[in-house]
């Protein structure tokens, strides 16, 4: 309901050229927080989605190595108890042997599987058959049997294979003789190139990683490889040191320790095995894309934001010279207004403003029930100043008697105006008779005194002659009557021999001389 009035409103220019300004500043501020609230919205979504992406890879990753492990944990479990049970005389070896054989071909992803006495002395393995003269009792994982009576799964850290050479996990179990002591290990191997061969089959840019480690932080696979990675403990990068102690799984921003990349990482610590899971992908390759967006949407916005400052400097510019133009204009319009009410020649206000004016003061002086004095004035003899001295000359005194006339008169609302030809009027708000008397003899007396040389007249000087009338006015409408009666008594004063005033108080009824 309040909107018509407020759409109805009418500005001016220079509040117009503000709102202009106003509304263009609004827009472009409005346009770049919508544009960055976007843009952050966009890189927000493109960091969930990495966060899933990496997710599902870490979950793929636990996966592989979970089944790989835990089924070649089943294997050893099986092996462990067979050997307990049955012992390692020859004939078992070559059994032994057979079925290692058969087992890792039935196992993907396992190497080779391997049984050593309690001195670390290989018993069988699945590759090769007869007696073996080699040791293991120096390898981590025997030690750690040897020394540990866990019976659950050990997980080693990389060893360089003696059979193959190759980089590979040891899986082990401790096998125990039916008194509870320790009577070797059971091992099977995993080769890092298998974990590794599936990271490298996985859907992620050049700069993202995946890997496994154990808990400890030392390094089972990684992609992209490092030269180093038996040696390469990772205990000290963030996943390790701040948010696996926090968290077993999760996702996280991370600057990668290993080849100083930031990334996106997801990680996993695997429930039953001593393991951690993760895969990190590049805050480069997130963002690659939406830069190349965000560059293109800065332009476009840029341009737009350019194009509407070059149309409000256009605007602001045009409502400027309007503002100039109007301003001209009303400069204009008061100085023909001032020209509409002055008499070119004398410069005293001419006979439409005098009309104006004592049309005003009238009404005003009937409300106010106040006295209103006219001094109708006629310069003596001025044809035959005219005749005598000529027309510029008459002019010239025209002008001096209209300054005389100006400066006789002191209050700011009476007025002296040129009445027509050689006649003046001195209107006279708020005063009686006897003032306008003072007012008329001053005038009179001043030009008298100007001794202005006039040979056509018989006083010889340029005089004026005055008819007064002060009233009380009744009706608006008697105007022109008081008009008549002070020129009547002009002409009394002419007539008396000029250079004289002639007054009267005048009202509808009665007519005093
Ligand atoms: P009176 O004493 O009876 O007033 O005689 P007068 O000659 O002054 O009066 P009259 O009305 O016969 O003549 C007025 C003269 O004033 C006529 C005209 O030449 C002169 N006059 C009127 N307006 C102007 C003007 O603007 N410039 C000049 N130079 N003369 C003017
Ligand atoms: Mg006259
Ligand atoms: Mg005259």
């Amino acid at each position: 309901m309040k909107l018509i009035p407020f759409f109805s409103v009418r500005l001016t220019p220079k509040a117009l050229s503000n709102s202009l300004i106003g509304f263009i500043v609004l827009v472009c501020i409005l346009l770049t927080l919508a544009t960055g609230w976007q843009m952050q919205q966009s890189a927000n979504e493109r960091v969930d989605a990495a966060k899933v992406s990496v997710s599902n890879i870490v979950l793929a990753a636990e996966q592989l190595a979970r089944d790989t492990m835990l089924q070649a944990d089943n294997t050893l479990q099986d092996l462990a108890e067979r050997v307990a049970h049955d012992g390692v005389n020859p004939d078992q070896q070559i059994r032994l042997t057979k079925l290692l054989a058969r087992q890792v071909e039935r196992i993907d992803g396992i190497q080779g599987l391997f049984i050593f006495d309690a001195r670390g002395n290989w018993v069988a393995n699945s590759f090769s058959h007869g007696l073996q003269t080699k040791n293991n009792s120096d390898r981590a994982y025997f030690i750690y049997h040897r020394d540990n009576t866990s019976q659950s799964i050990h997980v080693g850290s990389i060893v360089e294979s003696r059979t193959t050479g190759d980089m590979v996990i040891p899986i082990s179990r401790r096998i125990e003789a039916s008194d509870g002591t320790f009577a070797g290990v059971a091992l099977a191997t995993i080769p890092v190139a298998y974990f590794q061969n599936f990271f490298n089959r996985v859907d992620v840019d050049n700069e993202g990683v995946i890997f496994l480690a154990l808990n400890n932080g030392e390094l089972l696979a990684r992609r992209p490889t490092v030269a180093a990675l038996m040696t390469t403990n990772i205990s000290k990068g963030e996943i390790f040191s701040r948010y696996l102690p926090h968290s077993d799984s999760g996702t996280a921003s991370i600057k990668s320790i290993v080849d100083g990349v930031e990334r996106i990482y997801a990680y996993r610590r695997l429930s039953d095995l001593p393991i951690v899971a993760a895969a990190g992908v590049s805050h480069h390759q997130i963002f690659v894309q939406w830069w190349s967006h965000v560059t293109r949407t800065i332009i476009v916005v840029g341009m737009i934001i350019l194009a509407l400052a070059f149309l409000g400097a256009l605007l602001y510019r045009q409502i400027q010279q309007l503002l100039i133009a109007e301003s001209e204009l009303q400069v204009a319009q008061s100085q023909l207004e001032i020209i509409a009410m002055t008499d070119g020649l004398t410069l005293l206000a001419n006979r439409r403003s005098f009309d104006i004016t004592l049309k005003k003061e009238w009404g005003r002086a009937v409300r106010s029930q106040s006295s209103l004095a006219v001094i109708l004035l006629d310069i003596d003899w001025f044809k035959q100043y005219n005749d005598h001295y000529g027309h510029l000359m008459g002019d010239d005194c025209l002008v001096k008697i209209a300054n005389l006339i100006a400066q006789s008169i002191n209050r700011a609302c009476d007025i002296a105006a040129r009445y027509g030809g050689e006649e003046f009027v001195i209107l006279l708000p708020e005063t009686e008779l006897a003032g306008a008397l003072i007012v008329a003899e001053k005038v009179r007396m001043s030009i008298a005194q100007a001794q202005i040389q006039h040979l056509a007249s018989p006083l010889g000087i340029v005089t004026i002659s005055s008819g007064v009338i002060a009233m009380c006015p009744i009706e608006k409408e008697n105007q022109k009557e008081s008009l008549a009666q002070a020129d009547r008594l002009l002409y009394c004063a002419k007539a008396k021999g000029r250079n004289c005033i002639e007054a009267a108080s005048y009202s509808r009824e009665t007519s005093l001389g």
